[in-house]
């Protein structure tokens, strides 16, 4: 339903509407309310704190106007129980005229101290009629806005909004009665009615958190749709057909060995039990005539590298083109040298495309790729440009997807298609996301798990000190670097600012270069140009720089097995991922590792508890389940992260306890009423497609 059958909607408020993503009336039903006030009852002022925002109604018994350093009206309002002053700073003299000594008034507002008294500072007021108390009915709705909408305007739409969801079948129940039931689930026009308008005795707190009933019923549905959806996407891709690459292939030439022996041959160590696992996964799917899509989650450091390889030349021993694509230069470029090195020498062509090449050097391996005479293809996203042609792709990988959007995965996804065959896709991804939400999130992947380090690594000790004790910390980087050690030095996080994240990461780098004088000090910082970076961080891998002093832009999955301490500054503003995944960069050679987190005092309970984490875990799976734990309901996982679309109302951290309802009541309303199911995903996900907007 059009949003102009609503009064009070022109189109200067329809455009503010559109702002918010509120297009119809039930767009104006789906925007709820994030906040609560009471106003269904008037409270006695002897009863109120600071801090309540409340009801009060009772007679003026002074009105004044005071002239310090602001002119402001002064009334003092007595309700038979004690007193408050009412105070405004802006006021018409019409105003001043009505709120006049004897006159009755009841005013909302929020109660502070003033001077030992207690006072509203402009609360809304009016005059109430002749003896008839009328209090509001249900709780008020506070609506999250934007500007120019007034809070009284969001409620004149949601009231007659809602009043065309009694009148008509503006939003039908779309899951069946033994599904509610079993589900414990309300109807969803109670929901929605109980959401905007709760009753007097509606337990706020549980509102105010998103975890009332009636707000979970809406948040069960809207999960629903995109498990519905991502089943749907799923089974799709199931239907397309791919390259099948089965394992037993051998090749003649060059002895009789395969392509893998020799390769597991040259490998300076063995797979882990964890790797194997993940292997035949992997070899298994490849052998599908129908494309792979699995998910490689693994901690930083526990080799999901040496998996992606094998995957790559099962492919290749079948004359089908493998690209491997990387978020960054620096990592892509990482991977070119180790796949170079192993590739190489079983006479594979390796090829490179990254966005810095000269066009000449660009035009060739653009010639390369097309002509199917380069086997394997590492690059950035330069990969997916409408320029690059594949002569024949079959596998992609993807590494640290989740530093890639969503449209770019599905880009890469649509690059090796040619009358319906697929390429079969490999994730790898070093943010470990619990079993419960990868299972949402990634429900058209299939996923391994690499849950175990190779052997041989000495765990990193983590150790959490007082930023008062730099001065030790210095002495012990300068004690390291001497017996030719090398030091990560992390630069706080100043605010969202990333200028003065980089000055600060300057001056720290000047600072220590002034107590470190023999020392040779780096600084990468996320303002920097992309070659400077590189440069300056091969120089830390040469050893031609002691300590990197960093923002917190170290590259994910940076090799320099050397550096064996890392400093993290503020590593109380910083999420536990976050951290886990800066710590991974030392604990990668032989020697033990340390992390010092450097913390300013004084910190929270809540800052205590994720340092104690840190300290005492190096799992990743655990210091993400810890991290859900410890963050508030309120904090949003970032689509970034996670890659799935924006919610509207549901929450992926707050509401993970639905999901494996979710995941069940998916699959039942697909098989018993695939109609449902399709209107659901209508409902909440429109036209897109999961994933598919490109
Ligand atoms: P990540 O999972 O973070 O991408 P990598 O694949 O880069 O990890 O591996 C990290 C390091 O561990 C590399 O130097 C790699 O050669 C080494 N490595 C991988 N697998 C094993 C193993 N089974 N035994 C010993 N070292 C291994
Ligand atoms: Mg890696």
């Amino acid at each position: 339903m059009k949003l102009n059958t609503l009064k009070g909607v022109g189109p200067k408020t329809a455009e503010r509407l559109h702002s918010v993503g509120v297009y119809t009336v039930e767009d104006v039903l789906f925007h709820l309310p994030f906040r609560y006030q009471d106003r269904t009852r008037i409270v006695n002022v002897a009863d109120l704190r600071p801090g309540d925002q409340a009801v009060v109604e009772g007679t003026i018994v002074s009105s004044q106007i005071r002239f310090g350093r602001k002119r402001q009206l002064e009334v003092v309002l007595d309700d038979g129980s004690g007193l408050m002053l009412l105070k405004f700073f802006h006021f018409s003299n019409a105003q001043k005229d009505n709120l006049q000594a004897d006159c009755k008034l009841r005013c909302y507002g929020e109660v502070k101290l003033f001077n030992r008294k207690l006072m509203m500072v402009h609360p809304e007021y009016n005059v109430p009629k002749e003896n008839i108390s009328v209090v509001a009915e249900t709780l008020t709705p506070v609506y999250p806005s934007t500007e120019g909408l007034q809070q009284h305007s969001w409620r004149a739409l949601s009231a007659q909004a809602l009043r065309v969801l009694q009148a008509e079948e503006s939003i039908a129940e779309l899951l069946p009665a033994a599904l509610r039931k079993k589900y414990q689930l309300a109807d969803i026009k109670q929901a929605i009615s109980f959401v905007h308008r709760p009753p007097p005795d509606a337990e706020q707190a549980l509102l105010e958190q998103g975890i009332h009933p009636m707000q979970q019923r809406l948040a069960f549905e809207e999960l629903l749709a995109h498990q519905i959806s991502l089943r749907q996407l799923r089974a799709k891709i199931q239907h397309y057909r791919a390259a099948a690459c089965s394992v037993e292939e051998v090749k003649e030439v060059e002895g009789s060995q395969s392509y893998r022996e020799r390769f597991l041959t040259q490998l300076p160590f063995s797979l882990t039990q964890a790797q194997q696992a993940a292997e035949q996964a992997v070899a298994n799917d490849l052998a599908q005539t129908s494309p792979m899509m699995r998910l490689l989650q693994g901690d930083v450091g526990s080799g999901k590298t040496v998996v992606a390889a094998l995957a790559a030349l099962q492919v290749i021993s079948h004359g089908y083109q493998v690209a491997i694509m990387a978020p960054t230069e620096l990592l892509a470029e990482q991977h070119l040298e180790q796949f170079k090195t192993w590739f190489e020498p079983l006479g594979i062509q390796v090829a490179w495309l990254a966005g810095k090449l000269k066009v000449a050097e660009r035009r060739e391996m653009l010639e390369k790729i097309a002509s199917g005479c380069a086997q394997l293809i590492v690059g950035t996203h330069a990969l997916f440009q409408k320029s690059v042609e594949f002569f024949n792709l079959a596998l992609v990988v993807i590494d640290e997807q989740h530093r890639f959007g969503v449209a770019q995965r599905q880009a890469l996804r649509a690059k090796g298609i040619e009358n319906d065959v697929y390429p079969h896709q490999f994730i790898m991804t070093a943010t470990p996301i619990p079993r419960t939400l990868a299972m949402t999130v990634y429900a058209d992947l299939d996923t391994s798990i690499i849950d175990e380090l190779p052997p041989g690594r000495t765990p990193i000790k983590t150790v959490v000190v007082n930023n008062q004790r730099r001065r030790e910390v210095i002495a012990r980087v300068k004690t390291l670097c001497e017996q030719g050690g090398q030091v990560y030095w992390v630069c706080p996080l100043i605010e969202e600012s990333e200028l003065l994240d980089c000055e600060a990461a300057e001056i720290t780098a000047q600072m220590l270069q002034k107590n470190l004088p023999g020392l040779k000090i780096g600084l990468v910082h996320g303002r920097m140009k992309a070659e400077q970076k590189q440069s300056i961080m091969q120089a830390f891998k040469h050893q031609e720089i002691a300590v990197l002093v960093a923002t917190t832009v170290i590259e994910v999955g940076i090799n320099v097995p050397n550096a064996s301490l890392m400093v993290i500054e503020n590593p109380e503003r910083m999420g536990l991922a976050q951290l886990h995944q800066l710590r991974g960069r030392v604990g990668r050679g032989t020697k033990e590792s340390h992390c010092v987190l450097l913390y300013q005092d004084p910190l929270s309970e809540n800052a205590r508890q994720r340092l104690t984490v840190m300290r005492e875990s190096t799992d990743g799976f655990f210091i993400a389940e810890q991290d859900l734990k410890l963050r508030g309901p309120g904090e949003v996982m970032g689509t970034k992260q996670t890659g799935m679309q924006r919610l509207r109302i549901a929450n992926i951290i707050r509401d993970r306890k639905l999901l494996p309802k979710v995941q069940t009541a998916a699959k039942e309303l697909l098989q018993t009423h695939p109609e449902n199911a399709e209107a659901i995903k209508r409902r909440w996900i429109g036209q897109k497609e999961e994933f598919s907007k490109v």
